[in-house]
């Protein structure tokens, strides 16, 4: 298994994209890049207190750094959420017993069971 790679730190992206001014093309580009990186929570964490430049794809105007990445954390889990409930209705109504869906998603019996029930 490779390691993962720091979109930034490709040779196709200049590093000063990082520190564009606020509202350029180029700030959006970085942002953009950021929200596929796979480093995205860590480096957004880790500069928490930098004044300059993009991190996470949380820019330095953003009042509150530590709110911006609680909101990006809750967005991502709802959208996990919603795909594991599909998921489990899916498989639910393929036949398969809620111990093989609880296998076969890496979830609980009790998840399981909840999400059929609220489905
Ligand atoms: S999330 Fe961090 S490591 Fe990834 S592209 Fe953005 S600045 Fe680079």
């Amino acid at each position: 298994m490779t390691a993962p790679v720091r979109l930034c730190t490709k040779p196709e992206f200049d590093p000063e994209l990082w520190f564009a001014d606020p509202g350029t093309r180029e700030r959006a580009l970085a942002i953009r890049t950021c929200a596929a990186c796979p480093f995205r929570y860590e480096c957004a964490e880790q500069a928490m207190t930098e004044e300059f430049g993009v991190f996470g794809g949380i820019p330095p105007e953003a009042i509150d750094r530590a709110a911006s990445i609680r909101k990006m954390r809750a967005r991502e889990r709802k959208a996990h959420l919603a795909a594991q409930r599909a998921e489990i209705v899916a498989l639910t109504a393929d036949g398969m017993s809620k111990a093989e869906i609880a296998a076969k998603l890496g979830v609980s019996d009790t998840t399981v069971a909840r999400i059929r029930r609220a489905a």
